[in-house]
């Protein structure tokens, strides 16, 4: 194959200039005829690892897809740029499937979509196997595992593609990265000596912020206001918070809508409809919304309350900003969730559960109350090593915490443990070292006569907040550690010890305070940061007249907005200006398909608009 075939069908097909990272590599290695695993991130361009090569190699791509909602939105995106496309799913009455099925069988089509469970319907792949399957492309393929968050069964039969299609080449493609995972993907889907692709997690578009708990709603909808034209998902802990945040924010005048698995099917599709194609800005959900928001100009992923985990709060975050232009992802962190989900942890039956989750717990709260960059955090939990410097964008690089001398506090701190252990023997959790400090009267104290230590009521100048953040943080720079057990207990590190006799100066955060702003990363950042964020410099007037015309066009196709132009085409409209058909061939995603199509009024809405400016 001439190395440029997939580049040139890249700029025809699909109207974009270069590739993404490592995807060049992943289609030639497949279309070399080879297992291939690649995992990128959210965003990273899967889809067109296979869909590129499917216009190349002869024969039919097969693509599993676990939800019917993503295959009719890539269908539909086929459709638009002209790519024989299809799928089958168990919304088709008997006719259509039949016609489609016949066209398969005259090989009119290139690519098909189906869902596992379809697949390996008996008879199907038999059927099929008379035509000639090129590959068999398996989408989200983290969903084979048991180990993954979106365990399907359906994909647990996948295991027997090898022995039906033993000659076909597999390309297995997900963004989760845990180990386990990944293990579970190779050995279950039988990959041969696969060739494997790990893209980089970070995700340089998406401002991380993390603010203190106030007054939630609030904090939400000024947010929500502050960026009129924006979508984006509020993700909260439980289905009533869902409910009432999405009804409250209708009573404000936001477009918003609930999606939670206790909906009816129909409403929850309605509602994940209507977020596509920008009829709303703002869906609120639990966690069951996810997976398959394909939508590429998701502006903002909102945490409402504390997420579960670190991994699943990368998950949704990932969901922003997937077109490549800045979003942000705002955390509301407040003590109150945190209180409240030990208490649901504790109420779990199984103990290995316990002891799993109260370590995520852990993990999540010190990510919240951190000072470091963010992206050390959340890269580091998927092993992946990141320098604050490269940064880009996220609250403790934007603007440090202020620190206070913690010196003081951190003597008292560490010494009373000290104290404690040498009293008593034992070791004591966290709260048991605050009541000593700021000098409790509780039972277990007269018990063990720790009014008679000499750090009894030494911290009254703290609240017992206070303190608490203290150890936390006390604890993330490696001064003590705390045990994963029910009755988890609080001990010196070595670091620990060294601090506490040698009395070493230590720095510490000063707590959370409100958001300074709540505007936009883009308006408070014009800066360099934001260019490098990816921020198109754009007529902010063009750009919201295109995607009025836009939106218009989609209507008719009766297609989501971003299938006829994403965000960032139309933002480099807004900014290059195209006066004709060659400068307008120029701007990304306009392959020939589209410049056909679109052209002639994209570019005439775009000369009325100089026209209309040149009169003022
Ligand atoms: P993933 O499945 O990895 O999350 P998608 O396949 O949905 O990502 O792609 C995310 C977005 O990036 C889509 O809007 C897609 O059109 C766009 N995209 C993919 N590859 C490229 C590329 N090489 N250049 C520009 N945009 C791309
Ligand atoms: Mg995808
Ligand atoms: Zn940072």
């Amino acid at each position: 194959m001439n190395r440029d075939e997939l580049g040139d069908l890249l700029k025809r097909s699909f109207g974009f200039e270069s590739f993404r990272p490592l995807q060049r590599e992943i289609m030639e290695a497949s279309l070399a005829g080879r297992d291939v695993f690649a995992l990128l991130p959210t965003g990273g361009g899967k889809s067109l690892c296979y869909q590129l090569p499917a216009l190349i190699r002869p024969g039919l791509t097969v693509v599993v897809s676990p939800l019917i909602a993503l295959m009719k939105d890539q269908v539909d995106a086929m459709d638009v740029m002209g790519i024989p496309a299809t799928c089958l799913n168990s919304t088709l009455d008997a006719r259509e499937s039949q016609r489609r099925q016949q066209k398969l069988a005259r090989g009119e089509y290139r690519l098909l979509y189906v869902a596992p469970e379809r697949l390996m319907l008996d008879g199907f792949l038999q059927d099929l196997r008379c035509r000639h399957i090129a590959l068999i492309a398996v989408d989200e393929a983290h969903c084979i595992s048991e180990w993954g968050h979106d365990f399907r069964p359906e994909y647990r039969r996948l295991t027997e593609l090898r022995d039906i299609l033993p000659k076909v080449p597999i390309l297995a493609l997900t963004a989760t990265a845990t180990e386990r995972v990944r293990y579970d993907i190779l050995r279950q889907l039988r990959l041969q000596d696969p060739a494997v692709y790990v893209g980089e997690f970070n995700r340089p578009n998406l401002t991380y912020r993390v603010v203190a708990k106030h007054r939630p709603y609030d904090q939400v909808l000024a947010f929500v206001r502050a960026r009129p034209s924006d979508s984006g998902i509020v993700y909260c802990q439980s289905r009533r918070s869902v409910e009432q945040l999405a009804e409250r924010l209708r009573e404000d005048d936001v477009p918003a809508r609930p999606y939670h698995a206790g909906l009816a099917a129909e409403d929850r599709n309605r509602h994940q409809e209507l977020f596509l194609r920008d009829e709303i800005r703002v869906v609120t959900a639990t966690i069951a919304f996810g997976m398959g928001i394909n939508k590429p100009n998701v502006r903002f992923v909102i945490h409402y309350d504390l997420p579960k985990n670190i991994e699943g709060y990368y998950q949704e975050t990932g969901r922003a900003g997937r077109d490549g232009l800045p979003a942000d992802c705002l955390l509301l962190f407040g003590a109150g969730d945190t209180v409240k989900y030990a208490q649901f942890i504790e109420q779990k039956a199984d103990p290995n559960e316990q002891v799993i989750a109260r370590r995520q717990l852990q993990e999540i709260v010190h990510y919240a109350e951190s000072a470091r960059c963010r992206r050390i955090d959340l890269l580091g939990y998927f092993g992946e090593e990141f320098a604050a410097e490269d940064c880009v964008a996220c609250d403790n690089c934007l603007s440090p915490k202020e620190t206070v001398d913690g010196t003081v506090a951190a003597q008292k701190f560490l010494s009373c443990v000290y104290r404690i252990r040498e009293k008593s023997g034992f070791g004591v959790g966290l709260n048991h070292v605050i009541e000593v400090l700021t000098g409790a009267a509780t039972e277990k104290i007269r018990r063990w006569r720790h009014e008679t230590l000499s750090t009894y009521g030494v911290g009254l100048e703290h609240s017992r907040q206070e303190w608490a953040a203290i150890g936390r943080e006390l604890m993330r720079l490696g001064l003590v550690q705390q045990t994963a057990e029910k009755f988890s207990i609080v001990e010196l590190t070595a670091q620990g010890r060294t601090v506490l006799s040698q009395r070493t100066a230590v720095t510490l955060s000063r707590q959370m305070a409100p958001p300074a702003s709540d505007a936009p990363a883009s308006a408070s950042g014009k800066s360099q940061r934001a260019e490098r964020a990816g921020r198109i410099v754009c007529d902010e007037m063009l750009f919201e007249r295109l995607r009025r015309l836009r939106k218009h066009l989609a209507d008719e196709r009766n297609v989501p907005a971003y299938i006829v132009f994403s965000d960032v085409s139309l933002r480099q409209m807004a900014r290059d200006v195209p006066r004709d058909e060659r400068a307008f061939a120029r701007i990304t995603g306009v392959g020939e398909k589209k410049l056909a199509e679109f052209a002639e009024v994209f570019l005439a809405e775009i000369a009325t608009h100089a026209e209309a400016n040149r009169a003022m």
